[in-house]
């Protein structure tokens, strides 16, 4: 079973793993993990709720299974999707914990190619593929810094159509056009 999740490294337990995992929902821009489970922790309530409420404790399930570094723990009869990921890395304590992330919250930029989390964007380009937030501010700089480009041409065209000039726009690639009908 492979999970998806942003890995937190020594959350101390299940409250302080919960908020910085919302934390980071909002501002995760990048590469979400994929854990392999490579075996599952079962719980009574009891012992579960002990185990959320110190994260950072040696564990006998951990000792137990020195081979190892990928378990998913969580409660007797309740779904995979409520467990806490523990990644020991070696160590006899759930180093990096994690809560698993649906698919439906990952969001692909088609801008940058990169996974986020959160509210996506909606481009300017064609007003709805879904871009990250960075992107979504970038595409909206160049749309102003183009409007300003445009005026300023425009502009300049205006003035040149009194001396009979004509305006034209080179590109870095070699590609010419008049940004504005030429009188
Ligand atoms: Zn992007």
């Amino acid at each position: 079973m492979v999970v998806k999740t942003i890995l937190a490294r020594k959350a101390v337990n299940y409250e302080q793993l919960f908020d910085g995992t919302k934390k980071r929902i909002k501002t995760f821009i990048g590469k979400f993990e994929e854990i392999e489970i490579e075996k599952v922790i079962e719980m009574t309530k009891d012992e579960y709720e002990e185990f959320k409420s110190d994260l950072l404790k040696n564990r006998d399930f951990i000792k137990e299974n020195k081979e190892i570094t990928n378990f998913l723990v969580k409660e007797i009869g309740t779904p995979e999707s409520t467990g806490i990921i523990v990644v020991t890395e070696g160590f006899d304590y759930p180093r990096y914990t994690g809560l698993t992330i649906k698919e439906e919250n990952f969001h692909k930029c088609s801008r940058c190619g990169k996974y986020f989390i959160g509210e996506p964007a909606i481009s300017r380009k064609d007003n709805q593929s879904e871009v990250c937030d960075a992107c979504g501010l970038e595409e909206a700089m160049e749309d102003f810094g183009h409007r300003v480009m445009l005026e300023f041409c425009r502009n300049l065209q205006d003035k040149a159509n009194e001396l009979g000039l004509e305006i034209i726009v080179r590109a870095e690639d070699g590609f010419e056009r008049k940004v504005v009908p030429y009188k």
